[in-house]
């Protein structure tokens, strides 16, 4: 995981004028934000680093990602389908909670770990809010949460989202081509194998 802690100092410039306390107090949430949201990713999708991908899979994944990078992404889509779903948002919250409430660091704004109104969803608190029961009970490992059916709460609060989120959409087909493009991130690699 890389942090472009510079990027986060120029962010935040903006928004203190001359404060130079409000300044460090800001940048060190928005780094804590930034790890624990893709601490969430790794927990819920383990590498397998015992099968390194042939060298030209790795050249062409790096360079969809440096322009995944550098172009703009409004379609709430594209950052739908990269990973940021049901199953992230329960991983993420246990990952807030532990770090949080078991080991005392102190709490970050939700909506600079996940906005969920940016990615057309309901805010990461009410998910959390939903799963509060889940999250003082579940002690076992994070990745063996897919294995536990989540509240019926938390399902219901996914499927009104999933539901608006479709409907305010448009189109089926453009929903499909958007899904589909997004995916291309993450399609190499089964190209390889076959
Ligand atoms: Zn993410």
């Amino acid at each position: 995981m890389v942090l472009n802690d510079l990027a986060i100092r120029e962010e935040v410039k903006g928004l203190c004028d001359d404060d130079q306390e409000l300044a460090e107090t800001l940048v060190a949430q928005r780094i804590r934000a930034t790890s624990f949201h893709e601490l969430a990713h790794l927990v819920q999708q383990p590498l397998f680093l015992d099968t390194p991908p042939c060298p030209s899979i790795v050249d062409a994944r790096v360079a969809d990602l440096a322009r995944w990078c550098q172009e703009p992404h409004s379609n709430p889509v594209i950052k739908f389908a990269a990973g940021h779903d049901a199953k992230f948002i329960r991983c993420l919250s246990h990952v807030l909670h532990r770090v949080e409430e078991r080991l005392g660091l102190e709490r970050v704004p939700r909506p600079i770990v996940f906005d969920g109104m940016g990615y057309g969803l309901s805010p990461l608190a009410w998910y959390e809010s939903e799963l509060a029961a889940e999250l003082q009970t579940f002690d076992g490992k994070l990745c063996d949460l897919q294995t536990l059916a989540p509240p019926a709460g938390f399902v219901k609060l996914w499927q009104r989202d999933l539901t608006r989120f479709i409907r305010d959409l448009g189109s089926l087909s453009q929903i499909v081509a958007d899904l589909t493009s997004a995916m291309t991130l993450f399609s190499r690699e089964q190209q390889c194998i076959d």
